[in-house]
């Protein structure tokens, strides 16, 4: 792989969200019945698999990388090196305000997730995700969620309405709703602005 001299970078490799050994390969094989073989990726510094179904099927392929999301392998912005698939944690501004976990393999920045965490009253609130276009269905959007969804381990998680977009409402019926797809903020996040003043009457629509 030369990925390493490469300024832009892209997720040749696919990408999914844990840790340990699979039970299925990203395309639905049960691994125990079709085989594995475990390797490692040098360009994103983690466990890389492949599923011998898929590989005989066509010859190539069936090959991801699993990305660890838990809190503890998310780095701030001061621990980010140019090596491997990296979660940047980026602070909110104010208490319970909006921050954001970015996906960066040295300098390129494939996506982001946007959320509200209020430790107070445990509210979490997803408010976007973006994976610029070009870097879709590799598996970013998914590991984002994930990261975002363990800092608020145990939280009460809610999300802004999806709305009609067919990629948003493709993604969301894929990976699975955040929460409640109408937001319940609370005092601390209406303060902080988290949620459009229009969104906080979704429910009653
Ligand atoms: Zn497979
Ligand atoms: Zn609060």
């Amino acid at each position: 792989m030369t990925g390493a001299n490469r300024e832009w970078r892209t997720l040749e490799v696919p990408i999914r969200p844990g840790s340990g050994a699979p039970k299925r390969c990203p395309w639905g094989h049960e691994l125990a019945v079709g085989g594995v073989r475990q390797g490692w990726s040098q360009d994103y510094r983690a466990p890389e698999w492949l599923c011998e179904a898929c590989h005989a099927l066509t010859g190539e392929g069936g090959v991801w990388a699993m990305i660890d999301t838990a809190v503890a392998r998310q780095v701030m912005e001061t621990g980010v090196d140019e090596y491997g698939l990296r979660l940047v944690v980026l602070p909110p501004p104010v208490s319970a305000g909006i921050g954001a976990i970015q996906l960066r393999l040295g300098r390129t920045v494939f996506g982001e997730v946007r959320l509200s965490l209020c430790p107070v009253d445990r509210r979490a609130i997803l408010v976007h995700v973006e994976v610029e276009e070009k870097h879709r269905r590799r598996g970013a959007g998914r590991v984002l969620v994930h990261a975002a969804m363990e800092r608020g381990a145990r939280f009460d998680w809610s999300m802004l309405p999806i709305g009609r977009d067919p990629v948003a409402v493709a993604f969301w019926a894929r990976v699975g709703a955040a929460g409640s797809a109408s937001p319940h903020p609370c005092t601390h996040q209406v303060d902080a602005k988290v949620v459009p003043a229009e969104s906080r009457w979704t429910k009653w629509w």
